[in-house]
């Protein structure tokens, strides 16, 4: 018997510059909030297309900021896709806001635009496309939304760094978009996240947001009691990033091209290697996008196949591949059940997708030997499953 390492679904790729980056900070003057941080900031903004980029702890804060600036509030509605990771509707939770979940393509997991649509109300403020898998949403058609009903348009890019729309980099079309640096995303800065933006004045709120709401700037203070003086002038928090985070995000944001390429690479054999396959449906890339494979989803054609997929999960867990389910439906979870009244049955896009979708392993430091062995497991598992 070989060694089988067990191959997780995505990981972090650390190399020694970025090592060294990190120890450079530490041994500094800064730890924290100092011109790292700006530095991270403006090459991110400038990599991502946008006019200001604002970095924050986690992806989770970057959401929380981004629906703060676009003016979410108590009462207020806003619409998110029912596959997503549950800190998309959570950051309008706690502004005390209502998510209204829109049903999802069983094909690619994006958003409908028409779900969304027939989503907005009245109350609703802002709708969020999420890029899942790191496949754009159809941003042409909820920016016309967007315009239509004069709402914002915040897209959550946490599985999309370097992804394209219609030629366009993820990160400069929307009115807000946030990102994510945990590890399993495309670069990390342990915990981390951005948002970019081309409006001047929500991102000095979403500073000032990541900051217990603390204004400093003397021009913006209603009144000057001195050279100490500042202002609290909303309810912030501390969703501040650390200087040698950023000094880690930089370094690995040099080699954001160099990752994707090793995703789509890895994904273009598995789709080679799948796609004849009965019983398996490979990920989609539509026309006019370029997707960045934070996860490869596959969907099993469960009609054609004579096991369960828990069945196909655990035997390929028990292969040693890290596999995951992405994502149970948000309304499904028992805080949304009470706090919401949202049931199952609500949403079948979601739902189907839900019920067949397994993710494979992929992150860029994956051997030719790795690849190969997620192949094989997959064609013997599920092989062995055909009707
Ligand atoms: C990872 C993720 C987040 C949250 O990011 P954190 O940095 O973990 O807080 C938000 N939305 C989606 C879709 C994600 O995948």
């Amino acid at each position: 018997m070989s060694h089988r390492p067990f191959l997780p679904y995505s990981r972090q790729n650390i190399l020694p510059d970025d090592l060294r980056a990190v120890v450079r900070v530490l041994k500094g003057d800064w730890l924290t909030t100092g011109p790292t941080v700006d530095e991270f900031e403006r090459k991110f903004a400038k990599y991502a297309g946008a006019k200001h980029a604002v970095a924050v702890s986690s992806g989770t804060a970057a959401l929380h900021a981004a629906f703060f600036a676009a003016g979410v509030g108590p009462g207020d509605e806003v619409i998110v896709p029912a596959t997503t990771f549950v800190a998309t509707s959570n950051a309008a939770v706690y502004l005390g806001a209502t998510p209204r979940f829109a049903d999802v393509d069983p094909e690619t997991a994006l958003m409908i635009p028409e779900a969304a649509e027939a989503a907005i109300t009245r109350k609703t403020r802002a709708i969020v496309p999420v890029d899942f898998a790191g496949h754009p949403a159809d941003l042409d058609a909820f920016r016309r939304i967007a315009r239509r009903h004069r709402l914002v348009l915040i897209d959550d890019a946490a599985h999309a760094l370097g992804a394209r729309w219609r030629g366009r980099r993820i990160g400069s079309i929307a009115d807000f978009t946030t990102f994510s640096f945990h590890p399993v995303k495309h670069i990390t800065t342990g915990e981390g996240g951005m948002i970019t933006t081309d409006d001047a004045e929500a991102a000095v709120r979403m500073r000032m947001f990541r900051h217990h709401g603390i204004m400093r700037d003397p021009k913006r203070l209603s009144v000057n009691e001195g050279p100490w003086y500042h202002e609290m002038q909303v309810l912030g928090f501390n969703y501040r990033i650390t200087d040698f985070q950023c000094a880690l995000g930089i370094s690995q944001l040099a080699k954001v091209e160099r990752f994707i390429k090793a995703r789509r690479e890895i994904a273009r054999r598995y789709t080679e290697a799948f796609r004849d396959m009965d019983g398996v449906l490979t990920p989609l890339e539509r026309k006019g996008a370029r997707h960045v494979y934070h996860i490869y989803p596959i969907r099993l054609a469960l009609d054609r196949l004579k096991a369960s997929r828990r069945e196909i999960f655990e035997q390929l867990r028990k292969e040693g591949l890290g596999v995951q389910v992405l994502y149970i439906p948000v309304p499904w979870q028992p805080f949304y059940r009470k706090r919401f009244g949202t049931r199952r049955g609500q949403f079948p896009g979601a739902e189907r997708f839900y019920e067949s979708e397994i993710s494979l392993p992929i992150f860029p430091q994956m051997r030719n030997a790795d690849v190969a062995r997620v192949i094989r497991t997959v064609r013997s598992v599920i092989g062995r499953a055909a009707r």
